[in-house]
């Protein structure tokens, strides 16, 4: 890695001056290696892989340039941020010992790997990207093809269709009365996080215990955002195995965050990420309007009021009572199901009475469950 960043600086340099292209900076290599003999001890695709990472940046900067952005140049690569190196196309492989998985790079040996899933069947692996974290852990991410028909487009059931609600109490509210809490993994970390915080400002500058506690707190922020991607992943698995297609409406996050008392919620919440997630995972993830999706009635349309405090919707006309959250869910699946000419929703949820949101709340228990 300290190579690739080495070598990642002496391109930069030349790339400050002029455009270099991958051919240039390979060229470049070749005459390097005459003068620097040591570099022959590393893979020679990995270094390689150093100009196409500089020749994508530099063509990104043009692009930038060309829409009228103000761009600098490529920077240096600091010790600290610079943390990956890539095999592309060859030299690893993965070998099976046992229960054990081993991954071979080429000029670096074997190391065992725990693998987070398996590998697709039919998948063919084209490149592996080793990433060392902040914290000092090491992760090999993979990149495959997978072998697949283009005409094997899937058929999307409207019938199988969902509205989500976001939120900051129920993380999401759907319209099949299903709701799942908010796991707020940053509130619930808050005091470890102080703590480390105020260690780190207690230490010395530059002492050896000072970095200690800047890696215990990088550690930290690692652990909820893991928790948060598993607990995204999880839940949009959820959702996109039992519906086609999903409606969800659009986000205006800069309008709440502007509150400030919510906002380090929402930013906890990040439903941007959900959401996603959720797109690639379902067949159609479509953004509605979330222009009165909370005040109108979902089921005769009369418009009614609320404040942000009010959690059950209460219609003085046709005496639908629900949930707040349930009753927009509701909302956004018509506006989406309209937007496809779909809008014979299924009778069942014009129905909804409160004696059936409390048995609905056993099934709201069960999912809670699963998610602790
Ligand atoms: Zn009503």
């Amino acid at each position: 890695m300290a190579v690739c960043r080495w070598l990642y600086n002496k391109f930069v340099k030349q790339a400050k001056k002029s455009f270099l292209s991958r051919n240039d900076m390979n060229y470049f290599l070749t005459e390097l290696k005459q003068s620097e003999p040591w570099l022959y001890n590393y893979y020679s695709k990995m270094l390689q892989m150093v100009s196409t990472q500089i020749e994508s940046a530099e063509k990104s900067l043009i692009k930038l340039n060309k829409k009228g952005y103000k761009t600098g140049t490529i920077k240096f690569a600091i010790y600290n941020e610079y943390r990956t190196f890539t095999y592309n196309q060859s030299g690893f492989k993965f070998e099976k010992r046992g229960d054990k998985t081993l991954l071979h790079l080429s000029k670096i040996g074997y190391v065992e790997i725990r693998r987070h899933r398996k590998f697709p069947d039919n998948a063919n692996i084209k490149q592996v990207i080793v990433t060392k974290s902040k914290s000092g852990k090491w992760y090999a991410c993979l990149t495959c093809d997978i072998v697949e028909s283009l005409f094997n487009i899937p058929k999307i059931d409207f019938k199988k269709s969902v509205g989500i609600d976001v939120g900051i109490k129920s993380f999401t509210y759907d319209s099949d009365g299903c709701s799942t809490p908010n796991p707020l993994n940053l509130k619930k970390m808050l005091k470890p996080l102080a703590r480390a915080q105020r260690k780190v400002s207690r230490r010395k500058k530059g002492s050896n215990n000072r970095l200690k506690a800047i890696r215990h707190l990088q550690k930290i922020h690692e652990i909820i955002a893991n928790r948060r991607k598993d607990f995204q992943h999880k839940l949009s698995t959820q959702y996109a195995k039992n519906n086609d297609v999903v409606f969800v409406e659009k986000l205006e996050k800069l309008n709440m965050v502007k509150n400030r008392r919510l906002s380090r919620s929402i930013m906890d919440s990040s439903w941007g990420m959900f959401l996603q997630k959720l797109e690639y995972k379902c067949k159609l993830l479509v953004e509605v309007s979330s222009q009165n999706t909370t005040i109108d009635c979902s089921r005769c349309g009369n418009k009614v009021p609320k404040g942000l405090t009010v959690r059950i919707h209460r219609c003085g006309k046709c005496n639908l009572v629900i949930d707040r959250d349930y009753n927009a869910s509701i909302n956004i699946l018509q506006k989406g199901l309209k937007i496809f000419g779909q809008d014979n929703l299924p009778q069942e949820l014009w129905k909804v009475t409160p004696v059936e949101i409390s048995m609905r709340s056993v099934k709201q228990e069960q999912i809670i469950q699963r998610f602790r």
